[in-house]
C-alpha cells in the first residue's frame, strides 16, 4: 500500500448546491479516505447562497459596515460544514466541522477581503489522527480582535490551500463545476479545450483577470509554498489540470488561455492640472480605502491640463466615486465621467516571453470584429484590452481563434504550423 497522504479538496458552490450534492461529496471524501489518505475537505456556501445574504444585506443598505456585513456572508459556509459533516455521518464515517476561527484562521482586519497570515493546524491533526475526515468552512477567518472576516469573493480557494501549505499536505484538489483549467471560460466558447498542466504563473495571470476558477490568492499561495494544485470535476473522474512550476516545454504555447472580466468600472478625471503629485493626491485617498486600482491611462497634457482614467473593482466603484469626486475637487480638476458598461478581455501565456507580435495580432483580432479598444496594459506574459461590456463574448470568441486556441492543443513541446504562423503575424 502507498504511504498515507494528505489531501486538502475543496468543493464549491455548485458542488454543494444541494443535499444530494453534499451526499456525493460526502462519497468522494470517504473513497479517498478509504483509498488510505488523510482527508481534510473545505467547502463553500451552497450555490447562490452567498449572493443571496449580499442582497439581505442591500436590502438594509446602500453603504453597509464592513463588519457586520462580513458577519452576515460568513454564514453561507457554516451550513454547508455541518451538513456535510453529518452526510459523512449518515455515510458510516467519522467527520467534524470546523469554522475559520476553531482553526485559528487569522486575517488581517480588511473586511470583506482580509488576507490570511496564520492558521492553527493542531485542531486539524488530532481530529486527523483519530480518523476522522475534516470539514473546514471556506471564504471565512477570525482577525486579532476576535471578529469575523471574509476572504472576498471566490475565497474558498484560498482557505483549501492555506490550510494544505499549512498542513504540508501532498496535494490540493479544487472541486468544480468543470473538468479543470480551459484554455476560456468552457460555459462560454463552447470550443475552449482542457489544459492537462499551466504553471502557476499564468494562472496567476488568468486569475488575477478574470478566469474566476481560482482565486488569484489561493495561486498565490500555490506557488509561494510549493502546493501541487488540481483543479477537477466533482461530477466526474477526469483527471483535471494540474497547475504546477513552469518548465522549459510551455514556452512553446505561445497563448495559454482567454479570460475576460466585467467587473470593472471605469472612471475618468478630467482637466487634471499636469502637475508633479497629483495621481498621488488621486490614488493615494483610494489605497486608503483598500481600493484596488486596476489599468490606469494618463493622456498627454494639452494646455497643461490631463485626463487620468483608471478602472476600479464594481463592488468599489461607488466608494471610489465619492474619495475621487473629493480629490478632483480638491485638485481643482475639471470634472469626473463614469462608465460600468466595460469588459476587460486578456490573453495569457509564458510563451509571449520570447516572442514579439502578440499585442499587434490580439488588435488585429478584435479590430476585424469592429471591436473599439478603450484601455490597453501589458505585462510580460499578459495583454489586456478594456472594450465596451456588450462585445465581451464576441472578443472572447475572437481571440481564442485568433491564438489557434479552436484547434487540439499540441502534445506538449511541439509548435504547430498555426502557432508559427501566428508568430509572424500571418493568416492561418
Ligand atoms: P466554484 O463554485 O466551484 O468555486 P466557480 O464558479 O468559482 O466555481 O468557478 C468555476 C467556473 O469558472 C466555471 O464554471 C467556469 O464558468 C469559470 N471559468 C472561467 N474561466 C475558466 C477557465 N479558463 N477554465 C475553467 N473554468 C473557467
Ligand atoms: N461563498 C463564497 C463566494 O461565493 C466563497 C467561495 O465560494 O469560494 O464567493
Ligand atoms: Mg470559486
Amino acid at each position: 500500500m502507498e504511504p498515507v497522504a494528505l489531501i486538502v479538496q475543496k468543493y464549491g458552490g455548485t458542488s454543494v448546491g444541494d443535499t444530494e450534492r453534499m451526499k456525493n461529496v460526502a462519497r468522494r471524501c470517504l473513497a479517498a479516505q478509504r483509498a488510505g489518505h488523510d482527508v481534510v475537505v473545505v467547502v463553500s456556501a451552497m450555490s447562490g447562497e452567498t449572493n443571496r445574504l449580499l442582497k439581505l444585506v442591500a436590502q438594509i443598505t446602500d453603504r453597509p459596515d464592513e463588519r457586520e456585513q462580513d458577519v452576515v456572508v460568513a454564514t453561507g459556509e457554516q451550513v454547508s460544514i455541518g451538513l456535510v459533516a453529518m452526510a459523512i455521518h449518515a455515510q458510516g464515517g467519522k467527520a467534524t466541522s470546523f469554522l475559520g476561527h476553531q482553526v485559528r484562521i487569522v486575517t488581517d482586519s480588511t473586511f470583506s477581503k482580509a488576507r490570511i497570515k496564520s492558521i492553527d493546524a493542531q485542531p486539524i491533526r488530532s481530529a486527523l489522527a483519530k480518523g476522522h475526515i475534516v470539514v473546514v468552512a471556506g471564504f471565512q477567518g477570525v482577525d486579532e480582535e476576535g471578529s469575523v472576516t471574509t476572504l472576498g469573493r471566490g475565497g474558498s480557494d484560498t482557505t483549501a490551500v492555506a490550510v494544505a501549505a499549512a498542513l504540508q499536505a501532498d496535494a490540493c484538489e479544487i472541486y468544480t463545476d468543470v473538468d479543470g483549467v480551459y484554455t476560456t471560460d468552457p460555459n462560454m466558447v463552447p470550443a475552449a479545450r482542457k489544459l492537462e498542466r499551466i504553471a502557476y504563473e499564468e494562472m496567476l495571470e488568468l486569475a488575477s483577470v478574470g478566469a474566476k476558477v481560482l482565486q488569484i490568492r489561493s495561486v498565490e499561495f500555490a506557488m509561494k509554498y510549493k502546493v501541487p494544485l488540481w483543479v477537477k470535476s466533482s461530477f466526474s473522474q477526469d483527471p483535471g489540470t494540474l497547475v504546477c512550476e513552469e518548465d522549459k516545454s510551455m514556452e512553446d504555447v505561445l497563448v495559454r488561455g482567454v479570460a475576460y472580466d466585467r467587473n470593472e468600472a471605469k472612471i475618468t478625471v478630467s482637466g487634471v492640472p499636469d502637475v508633479p503629485g497629483i495621481a498621488a493626491k488621486i490614488f493615494g485617498p483610494l489605497d486608503e480605502k483598500h481600493i484596488v486600482v486596476d489599468l490606469i491611462v494618463q493622456n498627454p497634457s494639452k494646455d497643461g491640463r490631463t485626463d487620468l482614467t483608471f478602472t476600479v473593482g464594481k463592488s468599489d466603484f461607488a466608494k471610489a466615486q465619492e474619495v475621487v469626486r473629493k480629490a478632483a475637487a480638491e485638485i481643482q480638476a475639471l470634472g469626473i465621467e463614469t462608465d460600468d458598461n466595460i469588459a476587460k478581455v486578456s490573453i495569457v501565456g509564458v510563451g509571449m516571453r520570447n516572442h514579439s507580435g502578440v499585442a499587434a495580432r490580439m488588435f488585429t483580432a478584435l479590430s476585424s470584429e469592429g471591436i473599439n479598444i478603450q484601455m490597453i496594459s501589458t505585462s510580460e506574459i499578459k495583454v489586456s484590452c478594456v472594450v465596451h461590456s456588450k462585445y465581451t463574448e464576441l472578443a472572447v470568441r475572437a481571440l481564442h481563434t485568433a491564438f489557434g486556441l479552436d484547434q487540439p492543443l499540441p502534445p506538449e513541446g511541439v509548435v504547430t504550423v498555426s502557432e508559427t504562423a501566428a508568430l509572424k503575424g500571418e493568416k492561418v
